[in-house]
């Protein structure tokens, strides 16, 4: 006799509501069912080892059976099965109160629910009009029971014809979601949510290609590997099989660099391996993620709120009983276990790294250009691993030598100590470029690193926090003696008249689109006679706000650069002298300094405006002559050239005048 009821929900009716609120979702129904399929089988096989069921167990295996004419979908397990009044109480109660609930806390933020979870068994409602349960428990003298709903909340029980042990779920898939009653669809659900579940899932027949069309074998489709590597044990797995394992996660991907075997039983539940893969460009990075499973089912490869940002470019997976799926991402971020599963997988990255510094020196000196972009980054993002990485953490010279942070501050410290007993860290971002400068700082018996990463502007500043008495300087942001600067140095004595003179000058001839500021030094007299440098402050907030990172003000100012002025070198002297000749007795008139005491208010005005027309009128000669001082512009153009600055009209200006200068010489 058939049994009807109606389902304990509080809201009216619910499946619309499950349908309206899950749509991106629906394929994670079949996820749902399998998995309760493969808890049932487990309980089975739980109560024959405890001896609590005698019976022969048979075969375990999950299938999936298709109807794709019939819109049916089976789920088919044998298992520890339910008996009328389990179905009441699990499918009936229990089942759909929590699908209530769910729907009812959560109404009011549908946006922030997370796109996975355990809805269970009601799931199946995202996709078929019709859902019955055919089940037959394990216990003695049950008897096989049939449930079944149309979606409404009333439900139906009657008797079932079902013989052996176990439960089939048959699904009526909607005229809506007939995409789930494609064969090619169910395949690739089940290849991407059950490819490691722990209990043989079966999906028809392998088949084969035979008279011209695919046809059935009499093999069984088998979806998963039931004990996949991650749930072995690390002393028992050679390195081939990792890395045939990463291959089967990641067909298409390099061979990854190093790999790490996760496995925590207490405060939580955690295994997994992890691969730092070969990051090659941004795209990659997004394409391939960390995958997560919950007792080897899958759940996401958005593990965003699980894992520290710099651990997302590492691929792998991890498996967790212990993260919480069903709830919105914002409460993901706080909770307790979460919070230690993201410092113990942070600890365990920086333990291995660790030990493969101190084991596989050479190794990791090799892959390291390729790792090194996620230890910047983990070290930018991550206090603790940064304090940890601060100890494996290698710096690469411009000669291509790695070295530990440590030992290459003890290497330079003899040398590279300034006045002010600062350690100096010289470093290129690109050594073709910066070649000159690269090669000054050799001759003085300094080193100079490579930083080249796309992350080094913010990484320098990160060291220099770090390195204690510690300086980091670009090669060509001064002249090598400053860079350096060993004692204080003598500087020229010049007359505030001079100084703005050298200022005029050499703006008059240098390209008007930058910045400069003109400083007269001793260089010594066998030195170049201008130098052109960025100052390393500036540069590195136009480089950091290029990253992006809210500097943006510095990258949209004009390029500045420091001219320095060697005033020993011969060429300046003589331009200096040339200079003090034309313009010996034309001293400029200072009105201001000669008003009487008590001058009014006009007078001072009319003071000041004199002044400054007596100023416009130097400066005006001053270019006059700058910009026929051959000498001036010959140098003025060496030094821009040697940093790539002369272009377009003043390039074939000063080859024109180079020529001329050849032709002088030679042919005289
Ligand atoms: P959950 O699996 O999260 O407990 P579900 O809604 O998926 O929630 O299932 C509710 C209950 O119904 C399960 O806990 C289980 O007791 C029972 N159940 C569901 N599917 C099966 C099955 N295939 N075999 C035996 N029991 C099942």
């Amino acid at each position: 006799m058939a049994n009807k009821g109606t389902i304990g929900v509080t809201t009216e009716n619910i499946f619309p509501v499950i349908k309206k609120f899950l749509y991106s979702d629906h394929e994670i129904f079949l996820r749902e069912l399998v998995a309760n399929a493969v808890d049932a089988t487990q309980k089975m096989k739980a109560l024959a080892l405890s001896g609590d069921c005698k019976e022969e167990l048979g075969d375990l295996s999950v299938r999936i059976e298709l109807d794709p004419d019939a819109r049916t979908l089976k789920i088919i397990d044998r298992g520890i099965g339910m008996t009328e009044e389990e179905v009441d109480k699990y499918i009936n109660q229990i089942a759909f109160s929590s699908a209530g609930e769910f729907l009812e806390k959560y109404k009011d933020q549908i946006s922030n629910i997370i796109g996975h979870f355990g809805l269970g068994f009601y799931s199946a409602f995202m996709v078929a009009d019709k859902v019955t349960i055919d089940t037959l428990s394990w216990k003695e003298g049950a008897k096989a029971v049939k449930w079944s709903c149309d979606g409404s909340p009333e439900y139906e029980i009657s008797e079932s014809d079902k013989t052996g042990r176990g439960t089939v779920i048959t699904l009526y898939i909607g005229e809506d979601e007939k995409e789930f009653a494609e064969k090619g669809r169910i395949q690739g659900l089940l290849d991407k949510y059950c490819k490691f579940m722990p209990v043989p899932v079966i999906f028809g027949k392998e088949q084969e290609w035979k008279d011209g069309k695919y046809v059935d074998t009499d093999k069984d489709n088998v979806i998963n590997k039931i004990e996949p590597l991650w749930t072995k044990k690390p002393s028992e797995i050679k390195p081939e099989e990792y890395m045939e394992f990463y291959r089967a996660l990641y067909p298409m991907q390099d061979e990854p660099l190093f790999y790490i075997h996760l496995n925590v039983d207490y405060p939580f539940h955690l295994t997994g391996i992890l691969y730092f893969p070969k990051i090659k460009d941004r795209m990659e990075l997004t394409r391939n993620k960390i995958q997560l499973y919950c007792n080897q089912m899958f759940v996401t490869d958005s593990v965003e709120n699980i894992v520290p940002d710099f651990l997302t470019l590492l691929h792998g997976v991890i498996d967790s009983p212990d993260i919480p799926l069903n709830v919105s991402r914002s409460y993901l971020q706080s909770d307790a276990n979460v919070k230690k599963i993201s410092g113990y997988i942070t600890r365990k990255v920086a333990d291995r790294l660790e030990e493969i510094f101190k084991n596989e020196r050479e190794a990791l000196e090799s892959k390291w250009d390729n790792l090194k972009l996620f230890i910047e980054y983990g070290m930018l993002s991550d206090e603790k691993f940064c304090e940890r990485a601060m100890k494996f953490c290698l710096l690469k010279n411009t000669e291509g030598k790695y070295s530990s942070i440590d030992d290459y501050r003890k290497a330079i410290e003899g040398e590279q100590t300034d006045k002010d007993k600062k350690v100096v860290f010289l470093y290129a971002t690109d050594p073709v470029a910066q070649y000159p400068y690269v090669e000054a700082a050799r001759k003085k018996g300094y080193d100079v690193l490579l930083m080249d990463c796309q992350l080094d502007a913010h990484f320098v500043n990160l060291l220099e926090t770090k390195i204690e008495n510690s300086r980091f300087a670009r090669v060509d942001s001064d002249s090598i003696d400053n860079l350096i600067p060993k004692e204080e140095k003598i500087r020229p004595e010049l007359s505030a008249q001079d100084k703005s003179d050298l200022d005029v000058i050499f703006k008059s001839v240098l390209p008007s689109e930058n910045n400069y500021y003109v400083n007269a030094e001793n260089l010594g007299e066998n030195m170049s006679p201008i130098l052109i440098t960025q100052s390393e402050f500036m540069r590195r907030y136009r480089d950091m706000s290029s990253l992006g990172g809210g500097l943006n003000f510095y990258g949209e100012m004009p390029e500045s650069y420091n001219i320095t002025v060697n005033m020993q070198n011969p060429l300046i002297l003589k331009i200096m002298g040339a200079k003090a000749e034309a313009f010996a007795g034309k001293e400029v008139a200072d009105p201001v300094a000669e008003l009487p005491e008590g001058a009014s208010e006009d007078q001072k005005k009319e003071a000041e405006s004199k002044k400054e027309a007596a100023v416009e009128a130097r400066n005006s000669e001053l270019k006059e002559f700058a910009e026929g001082n051959e000498i001036l512009k010959q140098v003025t153009d060496l030094a821009l050239l040697a940093n790539g600055m002369l272009k377009g009209k003043s390039l074939s200006d000063f080859i024109s005048r180079s020529e001329q200068v050849v032709a002088d010489a030679y042919l005289k």
